[in-house]
Order: structure tokens, then C-alpha cells, then sequence
């Protein structure tokens, strides 16, 4: 009887402490498993945004549309935006800012016409999403930003997801004439009229494109072209974009 017993007992115990041993060790495969499955879920939104938003209203460039599918937006937002990062909007940041709508995003990339290994200047860096998607096009991106705790969280960011990106915390009125002149200057917070120093940064047949307007209003989007020392600009629409700060 006791004999029986025990033979009945004892696989009764291998099988929970084998149940158990293998509940443990799935475990952090699951949670792996759940990770990629939203990876998988946050790139399926992000082509959707690429075919709604972007392709939609005619961005053609074939360069921008893949880096706006590549660019993971989600690691650029604020944890309790997490589930609006591929959406039509612009979303908050933190200090006041805001992180632009995607489409604004890849209007102002294509107008800049960036070419591979050119140098190219962005004046406010907010959460790095504009710099990353720069970083896709060419291998030398500049980005300054006034706002130290942003600055410092966007290198963080971009460090992490491998983008060679040089980033400094400055007023970037000034832009950066350390590393000019630049191929393209792109300004992602809007001026009441076009930096001087950043238009004598632009090299010869270079393009800047920048919201220039009041502060809380619409603005207008400018491609600015120039040659020869002669500018060319062309207004792009209606655009809203928090106002430069600084003392300049
Ligand atoms: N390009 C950003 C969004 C920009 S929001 C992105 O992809 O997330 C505008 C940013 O410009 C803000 O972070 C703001 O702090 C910054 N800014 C405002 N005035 C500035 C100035 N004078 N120099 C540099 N950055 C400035």
C-alpha cells in the first residue's frame, strides 16, 4: 500500500515541478514575444501612417517615405502618448513642446532635397524624430536645441537607436558656425523673420526651410533658396510651430 502509494505521489510531483520549471523558463519568452509583437504592431501603424498621412497628400520622394516607415515614432513620445505616436497630429513633449505631426515632418525633409553624406542643420531638436529621420538621408546631421533637458533626452534616444547624430544645447539662432557652411537648414520652431546667421550659414545653392510668423498663430512654411548670394523663397502653406525662444 505504501509502496503504491508513493509510485502514485511521485510523478504526480515531477510533473508540477516540471510544470512549474517550464512556466519559469517561458516566462521572459513571452514577454519577449509580447515586445516583438508590438514592434510588429507599432510598424504595421507606421506604414499606415506612411499610406494615409504622407503618401496621401503627395510626398513622393521614395528616401523620405522609407525613412517615415523606418523611424520608429514611438520611442520619440512621451510614455502616456505611446498609443498616439502614429497618429495625424502633433503631440506633446514635455517644457511646453511638441514633437510635429508626421506629415509636416516629411513635407519639410522633402523639401530640403537631401542627398546622401550632405550636412545638414536643425534648429530645434525637441525629441530627435526630425534628427533621425535627417540621419536616414545623410550622414551628417547637425541639431541644436535650447531646451537642455530636451536636448540631453533626445541624444539619449538617438544614441540608443544607433543614429549618428551630433547634437548640441545652444540658442540655435546662432546656428552653428563651427560646422558651416550647410547644404540644408531646417527649422522646426517658428521665427518672426529668418535668422541672419543661419542664411550666412547656408552654402551656395543650399535650402533652408522655415516657419516664419507671430508666435501662436499660423505661420508660413518658407523654402528659401540660395544662389549666388541671392535668395529665392517660396512660400509652402500654413503651418503652426512653437515659437523660437532665446534672447537674441
Ligand atoms: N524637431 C522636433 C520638434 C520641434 S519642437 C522633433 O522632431 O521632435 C521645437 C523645438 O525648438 C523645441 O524643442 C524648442 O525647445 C526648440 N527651440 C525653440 N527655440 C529654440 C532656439 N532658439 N534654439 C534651438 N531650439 C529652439
Amino acid at each position: 500500500m505504501k509502496g503504491k502509494l508513493r509510485f502514485k505521489f511521485k510523478p504526480a510531483v515531477r510533473l508540477l515541478v516540471v510544470t512549474l520549471v517550464f512556466l519559469l523558463t517561458l516566462c521572459p519568452a513571452c514577454t519577449q514575444q509580447g515586445e516583438i509583437t508590438e514592434e510588429v504592431a507599432f510598424a504595421q501603424a507606421r506604414q499606415r501612417m506612411v499610406e494615409t498621412q504622407i503618401q496621401a497628400r503627395d510626398i513622393k520622394d521614395p528616401r523620405v517615405l522609407t525613412a517615415m516607415a523606418k523611424v520608429p515614432r514611438h520611442r520619440f513620445v512621451l510614455q502616456e502618448y505611446l498609443g498616439q505616436a502614429y497618429t495625424d497630429r502633433p503631440l506633446p513633449i514635455g517644457h511646453g513642446q511638441t514633437i510635429s505631426q508626421p506629415y509636416i515632418v516629411a513635407l519639410m525633409t522633402e523639401l530640403l532635397a537631401l542627398k546622401p553624406g550632405q550636412k545638414v542643420l536643425e534648429i530645434g531638436t525637441g525629441s530627435g524624430y526630425q534628427a533621425a529621420i535627417l540621419a536616414e538621408l545623410t550622414t551628417q546631421v547637425y541639431t541644436v536645441e535650447i531646451i537642455e533637458a530636451l536636448g540631453q533626452q533626445a541624444a539619449a534616444t538617438l544614441k540608443e537607436l544607433g543614429y549618428d547624430v551630433r547634437a548640441k544645447i545652444d540658442d540655435g539662432y546662432y546656428g552653428w558656425p563651427e560646422h558651416a557652411p550647410f547644404d540644408a537648414i531646417i527649422v522646426t520652431c517658428a521665427a518672426g523673420s529668418v535668422p541672419q546667421p543661419l542664411t550666412n550659414q547656408l552654402k551656395d545653392g543650399g535650402r533652408m526651410v522655415i516657419p516664419i510668423g507671430p508666435p501662436g498663430l499660423y505661420q508660413t512654411l518658407w523654402l528659401i533658396e540660395k544662389k549666388d548670394d541671392q535668395f529665392q523663397s517660396t512660400s509652402m502653406g500654413s503651418v503652426i510651430f512653437v515659437p523660437m525662444l532665446g534672447e537674441h
